[in-house]
């Protein structure tokens, strides 16, 4: 299970957690005294340009998932010419990130003042925190940290929290835009995307809590300081969730383009021998363990074995665990978190988690890899939103990565390893174990 431990890097200060005591919020006056006050007011409000130039010269990119250069994404919402509305993206959809959650926890106000910093530089009228239902403390938290705010008369727009459905698919940056209008957490076709046409169809900002918090460090300390860690190509610090078979699973936050095998020795090293790593959540990628041990945590770098960095996700998976089983698992879970409107989702999905499961718990009886290839090409590039794909995405890659093991599931039985307990985290509701025939 997935542990709230604050973990810094050892080679750069830490920076979004600096200052962070475990379970302890920073009140507003630690805050400042850690961070500095956050250049809200005059230069920013009169000209928006200079922290957008900033912002677009640090290089920061969105640490929700997307990776988009976030200094594109200000001067996009600015070019709407419309009055604008700000959206920190604090829910995890993930079942496997913690880090959005540990932030709010230990830091809110390096958050609100990311928030309140785009607010001033786009001239938005509202600003939105929104984080899942069902996590009474976080919201108390942060409610705290935005009532001291409020007496100190800090944010010049003022900060609504909103608890959108806890659902996989809510956090979606179209579906959080549809809660905020309507009340319903769906997602919707794209284009139009939020930055063209929003909330109440003005253009909006949807950006990740951490990415935000980055951005008032920025506006604070400058590009170069921002680049002064991490790599040319991906400057700066991360937060990273760890699990799985390491000693101590938590949030760390680490230099861009640390190589895998390092963050986890940083995190007292392997608890198991690992067979693979799953980068990047259940939208993500299984790599070989030996060949993710060197690879260093960039967008690109990731890429390159086929990989992809996600919301900075990290589950090790050890050798006695059988990689099919706990595909499978997640491939149920995918389906049941379909928002349930589109045929791909509907239809496809549950009848892919079906196959898959059959080929893990029971064996393929020599005709299911064929039928799950079959029912990938009909589920994918058909949803509203990337839901399908991002299901399909990771079936892909374990019967890549584990050609072997889906072989011999195919053609004779299942390994002894689908016996042993799920490793993979899932929500409470969706822990039901599979039955062996
Ligand atoms: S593709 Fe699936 S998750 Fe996405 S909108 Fe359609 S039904 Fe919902």
């Amino acid at each position: 299970m997935i542990t709230r431990d604050v973990a810094p890097a050892r080679t750069t200060a830490p920076r979004l957690l600096a200052g962070a005591r475990p379970g302890r919020p920073l009140d507003l006056t630690t805050h400042q005294q850690v961070h500095g006050p956050a250049p809200l007011g005059g230069g920013v409000a009169e000209r928006p340009e200079r922290l957008i130039d900033v912002i677009e010269r640090s290089g920061l990119t969105g640490r929700g998932g997307s990776g988009f250069p976030t200094g594109r994404k200000l001067r996009s919402v600015l070019a709407g010419k419309r009055s604008a509305v700000v959206v920190a993206n604090g829910a995890e959809g993930e079942p496997g990130s913690a880090k959005d959650h540990l932030l709010l926890s230990v830091a809110p106000h390096l958050v609100l003042d990311g928030i309140s910093l785009a607010a001033q530089a786009l001239g938005a009228q509202d600003a939105y925190l929104v984080v899942h239902r069902g996590q009474p403390r976080l919201v108390d938290r942060v409610e705290q940290a935005i009532a001291e705010r409020e007496q100190a008369g800090l944010d010049p727009v003022a900060i609504r929290l909103a608890e959108i459905p806890r659902r996989y698919v809510s956090s979606e940056q179209s579906a959080i835009v549809q809660f905020l209008d309507r009340g319903v957490g769906k997602p919707t076709y794209a284009p139009p995307r939020p930055h063209e046409r929003g909330v109440g169809g003005r253009p909006t900002l949807v950006n990740n809590v951490e990415t935000l918090a980055h951005l008032a460090l920025i506006a604070r300390h400058g590009d170069a300081w921002f680049r002064s860690a991490g790599s040319p190509e991906a400057p700066g610090t991360t937060l990273v969730t760890l699990s799985g078979a390491v000693v101590r699973p938590g949030v760390y936050e680490i230099e861009m383009g640390t190589p895998i095998g390092e963050i986890f020795l940083r995190a007292g090293g392997m608890a198991e021998r690992p067979q693979a790593i799953l980068a990047g959540g259940y939208f993500g990628t299984w790599i070989p363990a030996d060949e993710a041990w060197y690879t260093p945590l960039t967008r690109a770098d990731l890429r390159a074995v086929g990989g992809s960095l996600g919301a900075g996700i990290l589950i090790a998976l050890p050798e006695r665990c059988c990689a099919l089983a706990e595909t499978a698992r997640v491939v149920r879970y995918l389906a049941e978190e379909s928002a349930g409107q589109c045929g791909p989702c509907v239809f496809g999905l549950p009848a892919l988690a079906e196959e898959f499961a059959a080929l893990a718990f029971n064996g393929g009886r020599g005709r299911t890899l064929a039928r799950i290839e079959q029912l990938i090409g009909l589920v994918e590039g058909r949803g509203a939103c990337k839901h399908p794909d991002g299901a399909t995405g990771l079936v892909r890659s374990a019967l890549k990565t584990f050609a072997e093991d889906a072989y011999w599931h195919n053609e004779d039985r299942p390994c002894d390893g689908v016996r042993h307990a799920p490793l993979l985290p899932l929500p409470e509701d969706h822990k039901r174990d599979w039955e062996f025939r």
